[in-house]
């Protein structure tokens, strides 16, 4: 709970860039929580697309005049960071078995190093479980539309930095 008696989840990742694997778990976060603070992780052993300000600044745009989600960024331990800004829940999305026994050992780290936070997983809707910002790039980048699969603000961020995809180019 925040000071002002609203109960607050984190949802921790890198976001490189957002998709709408991300939206559906903020949303489903938003149906549980008041609020949802998106903090991007400061990594700098990641060598990501986008700059953590890029990251910001898309989410920002996308949640343009919705009060109820914050963007942030951290580094240090995560748990550390939630109970500065007072969030007593976690968010996680779970796509896959895959996704479940890192998911599982950092929650239960996590725990131990503070047991007051608690980890919530959301799935997200089927259609996005195979999403991930790793394989939207790659797709990208090897000329392939991801409209559907990343917000629109997302698919020109991407079109900027790759190019647009060949079919949109003029034919000769
Ligand atoms: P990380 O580097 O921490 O995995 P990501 O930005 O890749 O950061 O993911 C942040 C969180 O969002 C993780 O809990 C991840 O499992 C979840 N997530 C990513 N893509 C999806 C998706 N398509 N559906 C549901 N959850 C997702």
């Amino acid at each position: 709970m925040t000071n002002d008696g609203k109960s607050l989840a984190v949802y921790p990742g890198s976001f490189d860039p957002m998709t709408n694997g991300h939206v559906d778990i903020i949303e489903r976060g938003l149906s549980v929580f008041d609020e949802v603070t998106i903090a991007i992780l400061l990594n700098p052993e990641k060598q990501p697309l986008f700059t953590v300000e890029e990251r910001v600044e898309i989410i920002r745009e996308h949640y343009d005049g919705n009060a109820r989600v914050k963007v942030d960024t951290f580094s240090g331990l995560l748990v550390d960071y939630a109970e500065r800004v007072g969030a007593s829940v976690i968010v996680r999305g779970l796509r896959a078995i895959s996704d479940f026994e890192y998911e599982f050992q950092m929650a239960l780290m996590n725990r131990r190093l503070n047991a007051r936070i608690e980890t919530v997983f959301m799935m997200p809707a089927e259609s996005y479980s195979y999403v991930s910002s790793r394989l939207v790039k790659e797709v990208v980048q090897l000329g392939a539309r991801v409209t559907g699969l990343v917000p629109s603000i997302v698919e020109r961020r991407l079109q900027e930095k790759y190019g647009p995809p060949p079919e949109r180019r003029k034919r000769r």
